[in-house]
């Protein structure tokens, strides 16, 4: 029998050291069961994938999660030579277009039914003439105006954040039109093979109202602005209650082509092959200056960085065609080389 041989005082503890923080980077070690392969997964991993069987697994979060069925990779790529075909400033380059890759992922996004209710009291300018001839004269006053207002809409929000450059505003306008009817349980979805990633969730599903009444609220405030011709909101109350959240994975496919010397992409809505955005080149005399494309290339480090560490467990091939295309938006957003098309 094991004897204590410890004194019955006991000595005094050195004080046990915090618990680390709980980081994201945890990544935990998990084997393969098709092929024995090593699989890096995190905590906020939603499917396995086996990159060298193609072996999927779904783990459940704790919350109910739906997936949007998507179109295979064929289809895709059929949409996307049509589509050249059929653009007037492309088509006369087909020939010479050649897709580099396509990636397919899955995103998250959570989709959120909501009442509002709202009530404002703001300022507007108006000017009215005086007079006539050489004695009109241009009066402004301040006016108050009032008015108040319900509505029920739908709102897709990302589940996740920094992945704002791959087209996820325009695949979140796709996912608030979606029937409800189409969304199949993530545990009973049949996963394809050649998915690169599916992101996980960064937010619970209890924190979602909060933001959906942040961002609505938000949203009607700007509308009333621009609507009202306002130059001052004084007061705005707004009510909104979320009816419903549900957490969707809506596919995504980024075809990358090269065309003379230059790479380039365009983002699809995985579900309905819809162009989310197209980052073309713009055939003029001017092409990107070398001074402008210089800082592009400075910041595109950057959006590396970021997209990087959005897509930590995506398998490593991506994050240069990610960080490729973010480059590609900020080079837009500078001298606008690039054909930046939704
Ligand atoms: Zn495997």
């Amino acid at each position: 029998m094991y004897k204590s041989t410890a004194p019955s005082t006991p000595l005094p503890q050195p004080p046990t050291p915090p618990p680390p923080p709980p980081e994201e980077e945890i990544v935990e070690h998990f084997e393969c069961p098709n092929c024995g392969a090593p699989i890096e997964i995190t905590p906020d991993t939603l499917v396995i994938v086996c990159k060298y069987c193609g072996y999927t697994e779904f783990r459940d979060p704790g919350y109910e999660v739906y997936v949007l069925k998507a179109l295979d990779k064929a289809e895709i790529e059929r949409r996307f030579w049509e589509r050249m075909k059929k653009d007037p400033d492309m088509a006369p380059h087909v020939g010479d277009i050649q897709i580099v890759d396509t990636t397919f992922i899955y995103t998250p996004f959570y989709l959120a039914d909501y009442d509002a209710e709202w009530y404002y009291i703001g300022e507007k300018t108006k000017t009215e003439v005086h007079g006539s001839g050489k004695n009109a004269r241009v009066v402004t006053k301040v006016i108050k105006v009032r008015g108040s207002g319900s509505e029920s809409g739908r709102i897709a929000i990302p589940g996740r954040r920094y992945v704002e450059e791959l087209g996820m505003k325009e695949l979140g306008d796709a996912i608030e039109q979606v029937d409800e009817k189409t969304l199949i349980p993530a545990k009973e979805y049949n996963w394809e093979k050649y998915i690169e990633a599916v992101l996980g969730f960064d937010y619970e599903p209890r924190e979602i109202p909060q933001m959906v009444k942040d961002i609505v609220a938000e949203e009607i405030k700007r509308r009333i602005y621009k609507e009202k011709n306002l130059t001052k909101m004084l007061a705005f109350l707004c009510r909104v209650k979320t009816k419903s959240v549900r957490a969707i994975l809506a596919p995504i496919y980024v075809i990358t082509y090269k065309l003379k010397g230059g790479i380039y992409g365009i983002a699809f809505s995985g579900f309905d092959g819809r162009q989310l955005v197209a980052m073309e080149p713009v055939f003029t005399k001017h092409m990107i200056e070398y001074t402008a494309g210089a800082a592009a290339l400075a910041s595109l480090g950057a959006a590396a960085a970021a997209l990087a560490a959005a897509v930590q467990e995506v398998h490593i091939l991506i994050v240069p065609i990610l960080s490729l295309l973010g480059g590609f938006y900020l080079m837009h957003k500078a001298v606008g080389g690039v054909r930046f098309e939704r």
